[in-house]
């Protein structure tokens, strides 16, 4: 695709084995080699098509080809955030002191917090995300719920902390039981990661 930029895979910042029991080896392979990998590839694919269509001068379905690209590129994006606030749970940390304020004013308290974000991952339909936001708008950190990899996100709300709840994220370790796979999760955040997005967030 010429000189162009293309999206490329990340490292994790960590070995494969690095978050088990919480995510296993085998599981977090897949899901980083595999189903990552993918979304890098299939975003890539569509940025060439788009190229080849203009210089061809050739006319694409617009709507098909947008709507395929916010997947595979969101795909991309929440994945590369997810495998950053995430850490072996020796590292996990706790939400520093701004962050953990700003969480006990909305929430009234960093359980609720967890409760809640908890609640919106376990009840994500199909496949989708739990994501912890910061509107820019009125300074408040909020919960989304993101269905697929696109759906439900909030123009330039910066993301802080993100849970896949995809069943490729944890059926290796969990089968049916997605509630476990949540419970696990707050074992192995990132604590120190999401407090330096908070900081860029709100700065
Ligand atoms: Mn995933």
């Amino acid at each position: 695709m010429s000189e162009k930029r293309k999206y490329t895979l990340p490292d994790l910042p960590y070995g494969y084995d690095a978050l088990a029991p919480a995510i296993s080896e085998a599981q977090l392979r897949i899901h980083h080699d595999k189903h990552h990998a993918a979304y890098v590839n299939g975003a890539n694919a569509i940025l060439e098509r788009l190229e080849k269509a203009r210089e061809a001068g050739t006319d694409l379905d617009m709507k098909a080809t947008l709507k395929e690209l916010s997947f595979q590129a969101g795909g991309h994006l929440l994945h590369s955030l997810f495998w950053g606030n995430l850490a072996p749970a020796a590292k996990s940390g706790a939400p520093a002191s701004a962050l953990a304020e700003a969480l006990k004013g909305e929430f009234g308290s960093i359980e609720r917090f967890k409760k809640e974000f908890s609640a919106a991952a376990a009840t994500a339909e199909g496949s989708g995300w739990a994501a912890l936001a910061w509107c820019w708008m009125t300074k408040r950190p909020l919960i989304m719920q993101i269905e697929k990899h696109n759906v439900n996100v909030y123009p330039m709300f910066r993301i802080l902390m993100v849970l896949d709840v995809w069943e490729h994220a944890y059926y290796l370790d969990y089968k049916n039981e997605r509630p476990r796979f949540v419970e696990a999760f707050w074992s192995i955040v990132n604590w120190d990661e999401v407090n330096r997005r908070f900081e860029a967030a709100t700065k």
